[in-house]
């Protein structure tokens, strides 16, 4: 297949949802007792609603929605630094548009914005360098937020930095890992998880031997998978025929995108400019062990956190959710998220509660906009 339209192809999908429901059977899954298969990232997520396949899959197959959007796992007591950095006068904080409508305790950027802090949306750290460049008076702090799939480009822009000597540039880094995670959900005694649906773009950089772990120590099987609906239901489909067959391994659908060994290049960067945090607090999922990156000492000039003592070097900050949020619920496969109390009342798309309503691919939101859940919810 070449063109997109291939992979939203309804004689396809069909043929696929029928070897779906033959897989199904065969494991003896039911409505009751169904198989858990996890797609840990926020962009399958959305994919799933936009497309209906929850609706289309058989009773006896339950999606679970991981912690794979890095907006919505962002916890409240990042958000305040953030605001606190973007309302000190001698700052541009700039930001990916996604991070603008987070609630905060006090307030999201987007309320700072309207009261006055410099804040300004970009599309990638490069804008925020060229800020930098043109305004040699003003501090320039970029935004570093996302997976794997945005660590790179951070990176590259730290050091390109350095190498022009650009000293009114820096990061707040907020870069995170999946596979501890996972590791982190593997190991928790309340979640059923049968296999995992793993993130395409993550894999581009990483490829898919990180997640070895995942077949070897947990016995469960993990398929790398893309993001159009055929993408997503062969991908499921391969979990579901290793599960048939008692094989637990790490397949890559996505091989038209995905090298198995990821980026080389990418790798070295951020080999170069990061390494792990001891630990980093997630939203619902509290501290995760090594599942953070920060910016090495020899870019220490370009570490935001550094520069205005803030962040994990100033002593930990730890914020409660909102009363009766359920993010935390919801992102470890808990409770669906029409059975938080807040959905669809307190907690829109337009007056967000929690970050998982917040990003289009939070769990919440797919719900909101397409509908998802309507059954479960009617139960
Ligand atoms: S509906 Fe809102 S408060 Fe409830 S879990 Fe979803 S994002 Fe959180």
């Amino acid at each position: 297949m070449k063109y997109a339209d291939e992979f939203r192809d309804p004689v396809a999908a069909r043929g696929v949802l029928a070897a779906i429901e033959a897989a199904v059977d065969a494991i003896g899954a039911t409505a009751e007792k169904p198989v858990h298969i996890m797609e840990i990232c926020g962009g399958h997520t959305h994919a799933i609603f936009r497309y209906g396949l929850d609706k289309l899959t058989p009773a006896g197959l339950e999606f679970i929605h991981g912690p794979g959007c890095p907006v919505c796992v962002l916890p409240m007591s990042r958000v305040d630094e953030c605001v606190d950095l973007a309302e000190r006068p001698e700052v541009i904080f700039t930001t990916f548009g996604d991070a603008m409508r987070v609630p905060g305790t006090r307030k999201s950027l987007l309320q700072a914005k309207s009261e006055g802090a410099d804040i300004r949306m970009v599309y990638s750290p490069l804008d925020a360098l060229d800020l930098a460049r043109r305004n040699p008076d003003r501090e320039i702090v970029f935004f570093g937020l996302g997976f794997e799939t945005t660590t790179p480009s951070t990176a590259l822009s730290i050091q390109q930095a350095a190498r022009e000597d650009l000293t009114n540039f820096s990061v707040f880094c907020n870069h995170i890992t999946v596979p501890p995670p996972i590791r982190a959900l593997l190991e928790d005694p309340f979640m059923t998880l049968d296999g995992f649906v793993g993130p395409g773009h993550v894999s581009m950089v990483i490829g898919v031997e990180p997640y070895r772990f995942i077949a070897e120590e947990y016995g469960k099987p993990i398929v790398v998978a893309g993001f159009e609906p055929l993408d997503l239901l062969q991908s499921v489909l391969m979990v579901l025929i290793q599960i048939r067959d008692g094989r637990a391994e790490v397949e890559n659908q996505y091989a038209r995108v995905v090298p198995d060994a990821g980026n080389p290049v990418s790798i070295a960067a951020c080999a170069d400019v990061y390494e792990p945090r001891d630990r980093f607090e997630w939203r619902g999922l509290g501290e995760i062990d090594k599942s953070g990156l920060k910016i090495r000492e020899p870019y220490a000039a370009y570490d935001a956190e550094r520069k205005f003592g803030i962040g994990y070097g100033a002593g930990p900050r730890f914020v409660a959710e909102p009363e009766g949020c359920r993010c935390g619920d919801v992102m470890t496969g808990r409770i669906k998220p029409r059975q938080c109390p807040k959905f669809g009342t307190e907690c829109t798309p337009e007056m967000p509660l929690g970050a998982l309503m917040v990003s289009s691919e939070g769990a919440c939101a797919a719900y909101y906009q397409y509908g998802g859940g309507a059954l479960e919810a009617a139960e």
